[in-house]
C-alpha cells in the first residue's frame, strides 16, 4: 500500500521525509591523498576536507583562520607527519583542535608512523637542509604504503564511531581487493622500469622510486627544501650526461625554471608528474594517479 503513495501524498499526510543522510564522522586530510582514501574506506559515513590542494606545497602553507574553523570540527585529522606540516599543522592543533584529535588520541593520525620511513637522517644538521630531518615524510607514493594506511584509517573510524565498524571493515576488504588486483597490474609495468635512471627536483619522489626499482642521479635542490643553485646545477649538468638520465621528475608546485634549464641543455625530458589526487577527488582517483605516473615514466623511458 505504501508502495502506491506518491511523494506527494506521503507529504500530504504529513509524514516526515527521511533526514538525509549525515556523515558521522568529519575528516580534516592535511593532503588530498589523505581525504582520497578516507573516502574510500568511510564511504558515505565520512565528510572529508582537505586543507591543500593538488597544486599546492604542503611544506608551506599558512595557518588561517578558515582552516582553524576546519579542525575544530574534526573528529579525524590525517596528514603526512614525519615533520611535512610542521609550519602549520601545530599552529592548527593549537588554536582549534579539540583534545579527541590531538597526538595519542584515535583521532590523531600520522600516516609516516605507520609505514617505514625512508632517508631518516644520521645526523641531524641544518647545513643539510631544512626540510626532513624526520626522514622523508612522502610517503603516499608507494602503493604500499597506502594499503597499511587504509588498514589503520578502518581502525581508526572503527574507534571513533563504534557503530558502522562493520561497515569500515567491508570499506577495507573492498579496498584491499581492489588495491591488490591494480598492484600485480603496476608491478608487471614497474619492471620494465627498473633502474630507470631519474633526477628529482625535491625528494617528493622517493617512496615511488624505491617501489618502482627506479635509480635517482641527481637532485635540483643540493639540499632538501634549499632552491637550487647555478654551481649546483652546473655540477648536475655533468652528473645527469653521464648517467643517462631518462627523465628529471617535478610536481606541479615545485619551480618550473631548473628542470627546464637543465631539460635544454641535456635533451632530457623534464615530466611534471601529477604528485597527488584532486581535493574532492571521486573514488578511484588514487588509482588513476599511480596510472598517470606510469604511463609517463613509461613514456619517457621508451625514448630512445
Ligand atoms: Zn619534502
Amino acid at each position: 500500500m505504501i508502495k502506491k503513495l506518491s511523494f506527494v501524498s506521503i507529504l500530504m499526510l504529513g509524514w516526515a521525509l527521511p533526514a538525509p543522510a549525515t556523515a558521522d564522522v568529519r575528516v580534516f586530510a592535511c593532503e588530498p591523498e589523505w581525504a582520497a582514501l578516507a573516502q574510500e574506506i568511510g564511504g558515505d559515513k565520512v565528510s572529508t576536507y582537505s586543507a591543500t590542494h593538488e597544486k599546492q606545497d604542503a611544506h608551506h602553507v599558512r595557518a588561517r583562520p578558515s582552516l582553524i574553523a576546519k579542525i575544530r570540527r574534526a573528529d579525524l585529522v590525517i596528514c603526512a607527519g614525519a615533520g611535512l606540516e610542521v609550519g602549520w599543522l601545530p599552529l592548527l592543533m593549537q588554536r582549534g583542535a579539540r583534545s579527541n584529535v590531538r597526538p595519542g588520541k584515535p583521532g590523531h593520525l600520522m600516516a609516516a608512523q605507520h609505514v617505514p620511513v625512508r632517508e631518516i637522517p644520521t645526523v641531524i644538521d641544518r647545513s643539510l637542509g631544512d626540510i626532513h630531518p624526520e626522514g622523508n615524510p612522502h610517503v603516499h607514493l608507494d602503493p604500499r604504503n597506502l594499503t597499511l594506511l587504509a588498514r589503520e584509517l578502518s581502525k581508526r573510524l572503527s574507534v571513533i564511531d563504534s557503530q558502522n565498524s562493520a561497515l569500515y571493515s567491508r570499506n577495507l576488504k573492498s579496498f584491499e581487493n581492489r588495491w591488490e588486483m591494480h598492484m600485480k597490474k603496476w608491478n608487471i609495468r614497474a619492471a620494465k622500469l627498473k633502474n630507470m635512471p631519474v633526477v628529482v627536483h625535491h625528494k617528493s619522489w622517493s617512496y615511488l622510486i624505491g617501489w618502482l626499482g627506479l635509480k635517482e642521479v641527481g637532485s635540483l635542490e643540493a639540499k632538501p627544501g634549499i632552491p637550487p643553485t647555478v654551481s649546483h646545477l652546473n655540477r648536475l649538468l655533468k652528473t645527469v650526461s653521464a648517467a643517462k638520465a631518462k627523465a628529471i621528475l617535478r610536481t606541479p608546485f615545485d619551480q618550473s625554471d631548473p628542470s627546464n634549464w637543465l631539460a635544454n641543455k641535456t635533451n632530457i625530458p623534464a615530466l611534471v608528474l601529477p604528485f597527488t589526487v584532486s581535493r574532492n577527488a571521486k573514488p578511484g582517483a588514487l588509482k588513476k594517479l599511480f596510472d598517470d605516473i606510469l604511463a609517463q615514466l613509461e613514456k619517457a623511458n621508451g625514448r630512445p
